[in-house]
């Protein structure tokens, strides 16, 4: 099978989830700068329905309702599944968590920047050591990129990028892109 992609990465705010509420995952309070690393969170919809969590402080997340879908066929073709996010790792961790989404998720880089070509470069090094044969151009990030940089980043680095919202408006093309059939 001849697959585009070995990696497909997405970020998380208003790419993975929504934002029901408005804020950013590790926001206090609107473009908080420096964020809260501890928050937690608790799935509040029920079984079967599209998984909507709550932060700590009341604050919502709704996973895409086609996320599992899309990631699970991606794994079902052998594709490494990452997030790469500028946000504090640990609520990276636990809303994956709670979604019950962090069992598909091979590889989580989440730092405090926009320096998203040098989050991806660790990703493809954290899958090198698990001995995985792959490059830059192996690699997609699915990213909002509200700021609009990470085009420009992923072009000099040579890998991939799909900007969700403006390139796509769901999960469902990626499949297309990483298995085209021709
Ligand atoms: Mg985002």
């Amino acid at each position: 099978m001849q697959l585009k992609y070995k990696l497909v990465a997405f970020d998380g705010d208003e790419t993975l989830w929504t934002l029901p509420s408005g804020l950013n995952l590790s926001d206090r309070f609107d473009n908080d700068p420096i964020g809260r690393p501890d928050f937690t969170f608790k799935k509040i919809s029920a079984p079967g329905e599209a998984p909507v969590v709550r932060r700590d402080d009341g604050a919502l997340f709704a996973l895409r309702p086609e996320t599992f879908s899309v990631v699970e066929t991606l794994r079902s073709w052998g594709v490494l599944i990452g997030v790469i996010s500028y946000n504090h790792l640990p609520n990276i961790e636990s809303i994956l968590e709670a979604f019950g989404l962090r069992p598909l998720v091979d590889y989580v880089v989440a730092e405090w920047h926009t320096g998203k070509d040098n989050m991806m470069r660790r990703m493809l090094d954290m899958a090198r050591a698990d001995g995985h044969d792959i490059e830059p151009k192996d690699a997609v990030l699915i990213d909002d990129d509200y700021y609009r940089l990470y085009r420009d980043q992923y072009r000099r680095l040579g890998a991939g990028f799909v900007h969700f919202g403006v390139d796509i408006a769901d999960f469902t093309p990626i499949l297309e892109m990483v298995r085209p059939s021709e």
